[in-house]
């Protein structure tokens, strides 16, 4: 069996997190490391590595995501804007291999992205 990735670890509570957000489908908690005032990351509990690896059995879960940053977007007050990034493999910088969706917000974020 592959070892869990740190994210599975968090959904698991092996690990800690500042955990923002919880239902049967999805975790949100704070990034680590964040790279804005707000930075939320969003993710299925369902294991699925990145979008390249979504399929059809993922789109309700996938949609639900959404429908719950808007959600965590709202109860942050988050007005001014918000931006909601995924990293799909090796050249956009993936590094953990669970989908997990970026929420950012809190300063004002440039365009386009490095
Ligand atoms: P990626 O580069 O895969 O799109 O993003 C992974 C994110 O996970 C990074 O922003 C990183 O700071 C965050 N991260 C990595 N390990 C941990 C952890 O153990 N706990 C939390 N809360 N975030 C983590």
């Amino acid at each position: 069996m592959a070892e869990k990735t740190i994210f599975k670890k968090i959904i698991d509570r092996e690990i800690p997190a500042k955990i923002v957000y919880e239902d049967d489908l999805c975790l949100a908690f704070e990034d680590v490391n964040p790279q804005a005032p707000t930075h939320v990351l969003v993710i299925p509990k369902r294991e699925i590595a990145s979008v390249d690896d979504v399929t059809e059995e993922d789109e309700e879960v996938v949609g639900h995501l959404f429908a719950v940053i808007k959600k965590i977007a709202a109860e942050l007050g988050l007005a001014g804007g918000y931006r909601v990034v995924t990293n799909c493999g090796r050249d956009a910088g993936q590094e953990v291999m669970h989908l997990h969706f970026h929420l950012l917000a809190g300063r004002k974020l440039a365009w386009p992205p490095g």
